[in-house]
């Protein structure tokens, strides 16, 4: 496998699928063959970049992936995500292969390693005894995890944000029983689950925070012997372009004109609270220079603002003679 997707992109694994975007955007104009002419390097790069996108870029697309992943580390660590299932070390955890798309029925065709419901039922039973220290495992349908985008105005009045859940359910046809039996449901192939969509609406509750974690009981996938597991939503506030979260701040890139940075002055700003604030650039101040404004991150927390180079869009001629000059001098 090659690099993760999120780390390719250089964004963090909480940031909202709008960021994601806003981020993809810059690096494939920087990066942008065109713009690089003769530069491999930088074309592999823009390869990579592309190819990260397809797989994190679109809110369905990303779903699928971190639930591929969760899957694959919940198999690395030897879990197992259906207790109570037969066949508990068939799983091949190379069948998961990038690209194609990703059905949680997969998950069990290939957990249940197209065993006879007989056949899982005696390993189970000969597992057991070899270990009579165990308690036999519960019988519960493994969590969810994933994540729902809201602007930090609805974190501040908490909202009900609409989502689109795909889990395992209990068979309608069967409910559940023929689940390791010998005459296999029609319908569910004998797994006693099927994957069906329902849309759910989620309460975030008012002063959430970026990360914060909801669990939603039962909501899970369903476990046709046992109960459901638990859906975990992790809330992504969306700062909004050219802010971040990092490590649970809140970063607003101020750009500066060049001269400016190199003599100092002032520079207007827009706290994430639509406030207008003055902000006095010292003398001497790099790119990168970070300052802390308390109360004026979101929810009256502090803002840390960076300090980019404001980049003109156009120059004119006299800022070009002035430039000119500049370069002339040494500068
Ligand atoms: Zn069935």
């Amino acid at each position: 496998m090659g690099d993760s997707p999120y780390r390719v992109l250089g964004v963090s694994k909480d940031a909202t699928d709008a960021e994601i975007k806003r981020v993809y955007r810059k690096l494939a104009r920087q990066h942008h063959p065109d713009r690089n002419p003769g530069d491999a390097a930088a074309e592999e790069r823009f390869k990579a970049i592309q190819a990260a996108y397809d797989q994190i870029g679109t809110a369905a697309a990303r779903k699928e992936y971190d639930q591929q992943i969760r899957m694959e580390e919940m198999f690395a660590r030897g879990g197992n995500p259906f207790p109570g299932f037969g066949g508990g070390g068939g799983f091949r955890s190379g069948g998961f292969g990038g690209g194609q798309g990703f059905d949680f029925s997969d998950i069990l065709n290939q957990f249940m390693g197209g065993m006879g419901g007989a056949e899982a039922q005696h390993q189970q039973r000969s597992r057991q005894q070899s270990h009579p220290s165990q308690p036999p495992p519960v019988k519960r349908g493994p969590d969810i995890e994933a994540g729902i985008d809201i602007t930090l105005q609805q974190a501040l009045n908490g909202a009900k944000i609409e989502f689109g859940h795909r889990r395992l359910r209990i068979c309608e046809r069967c409910e559940g029983t023929s689940f390791n039996s010998r005459k296999p449901c029609p319908k569910c192939s004998g797994k006693g689950v099927e994957s069906r969509s329902s849309t759910i609406t989620v309460s975030v509750p008012s002063g959430a925070q970026h990360g914060q974690q909801l669990r939603l009981k039962k909501m899970g996938h369903e476990h046709p012997q046992g109960e459901a597991g638990d859906l975990l939503i992790t809330i992504r506030l969306d700062a909004e372009e050219g802010r971040r979260w990092e490590g649970g701040r809140l970063i607003q890139e101020v750009p500066v004109p060049y001269s400016t940075l190199i003599l100092g002055g002032s520079v207007r700003i827009r706290t994430p609270a639509g406030k207008r604030v003055q902000i006095e650039v010292i003398e001497g101040t790099r790119i990168g220079d970070r300052r802390r404004l308390v109360g004026h991150g979101h929810d009256g927390g502090p803002l840390d603002i960076e300090f980019i180079l404001a980049e003109p869009e156009k120059v004119s001629k006299e800022q070009k003679e002035a430039l000119e000059q500049l370069r002339e001098s040494g500068l």
